[in-house]
């Protein structure tokens, strides 16, 4: 499958059938699986032979989810997961515990900016968020001895900034730290991380890899490409893990970062994915190349159309030649910047609110990224928690609308905003 270009992927990666198999995954909907010996079950415990045994570790239906994203993202392994929030904290546990800590982007997803600024810390892991705008300088002045990873997104939810990977996985390789990538608005068809420097890429699948809103997921993806063996920084990757035979996992010869967060982290807190959902988020991936080429390129014409309406006070979108994220997209994202955008209404929420309801066709949704669209104000749902100061680092003012563009007729969805912003 190696060779193959990433639209052959979302069809083909992940499950081949055998004769008189089915020609799509089954569903795999059971919690065990029978051994007709107690050797070869033995064998599955100790990691010398791969097979199922108990769902809470794997399953055929979520292995072909697995494997096809796994594929996707040109890395070693994956792991499903009950949700993104799941792929992230597991993540985060697989590398640090109490007394490290861990560097992010301060423009992260609202509920990712929630679990490292407050309940991280609780568990004793800090949380030290810079300005992915800084200079390089800035960013390593956070790291010291105790940093185990550091934390971005692609296209950051909802500021839609985009990352300059060059900047940061610079400075991850220079201090030996794993750089972490949440995927989820640009998609694998869009931007591959792991060629800029990613070592895990983590995805809310629940977005654009279903992409029908049918499925909450996560997946964590391991590069296969972090030499632990090397480094100090991680002992815990050197050292046997009495809680499984004394394995270490960093003499494996493949997917270490997967095998200790399967081993570890998905045994003792489970999070994984189900079987029905696996079963979901892949067929909804069948379609991911064709769905995002069309998001992209909507996206980018209400974009246009929004910039030019004198109720606009500004919008965000890469595709913009005046963006301030143009010349990065152009590196990182050429084939299409995705279907997630940002606008400012001249005025307060009020006005937003007003805005909102008075849309027909695109709906009010907690949820982005899927076939239909849809719109939400953060600074009174996802960052409602946040004060106006946490509300500016992370890129949301007051008057933000986050937009999801769907695959609906661009003319449809710019004949829907234009009536509502006529009731402004
Ligand atoms: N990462 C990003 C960029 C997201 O947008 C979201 C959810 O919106 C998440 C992670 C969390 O994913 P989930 O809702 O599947 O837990």
């Amino acid at each position: 499958m190696k060779n193959y270009k990433l639209d052959t992927l979302c069809v083909q990666a992940g499950y081949k059938p055998k004769t008189g198999e089915s020609r799509i995954p089954a569903i795999s909907q059971s919690t065990t699986f029978f051994y007709g010996d107690t050797q070869a079950m033995a064998d599955c415990f100790d990691l010398k032979s791969a097979g199922y045994f108990y769902s809470r570790l794997s399953n055929p239906t979520v292995a072909a989810f697995e494997g096809k994203v796994a594929a996707l993202e040109g890395g070693v392994a994956a792991i499903g997961c009950s949700s993104g929030m799941s792929a992230t904290t597991l993540s985060v546990f697989t590398v640090a515990g109490a007394g490290d800590n861990i560097l992010s982007s301060a423009e992260v997803y609202g509920g990712t900016y929630n679990l490292f600024g407050t309940t991280l810390p609780k568990l004793g892991i800090e949380c030290r968020f810079f300005n992915p705008d800084s200079s390089a300088e800035e960013i390593e002045k956070l790291i010291d001895g105790k940093t185990k990873m550091v934390f971005i997104e692609t296209v950051a939810n909802p500021a839609i900034s985009v990352v300059d990977f060059d900047k940061i996985a610079k400075i991850c390789k220079k201090h030996g730290v794993l750089l972490a990538v949440d995927n989820t608005l640009a998609t694998p068809a869009l931007c591959r991380p792991k060629e800029f420097g990613a070592n895990v890429i983590i995805h809310s699948s629940s977005k654009y890899l279903d992409g029908h809103a049918a499925a909450l997921g996560g997946v964590i993806v391991d590069c296969g490409n972090f030499d632990f063996k090397a480094s100090e920084r991680y002992a815990s990757f050197n050292q046997p893990d009495e809680s499984y035979h004394g394995l270490v996992y960093s003499d494996l010869p493949v997917a270490v970062f997967a095998t200790k967060c399967r081993a570890q982290m998905i045994r003792d807190i489970g999070a994984i994915m189900s079987p029905q959902n696996a079963f979901l988020s892949y067929i909804g991936s069948d379609t991911l190349a064709l769905r995002m080429e069309k998001h992209s390129a909507n996206a980018a014409k209400v974009a246009e159309y929004l910039s030019k309406h004198p109720k606009i006070e500004w919008v965000r979108h890469p595709s913009l030649k005046g963006d301030k994220y143009h010349e990065l997209a152009k590196k990182y994202l050429p084939d299409g910047q995705g279907g997630m955008l940002s606008f400012g209404i001249k005025g307060d929420s009020q006005k937003c609110a007003l805005f909102m309801e008075s849309l027909r066709l695109i709906t009010q949704e907690t949820h982005v990224a899927d076939v239909r669209s849809c719109v939400l104000h953060p600074a009174s749902t996802t960052h409602r928690q946040l004060s106006k100061e946490d509300l500016a680092a992370a890129g949301v003012p007051e008057n933000l609308i986050r937009l999801s563009v769907g695959i609906e007729n661009a003319e449809d969805i710019i004949a829907d905003i234009a009536q509502a912003l006529e009731k402004v």
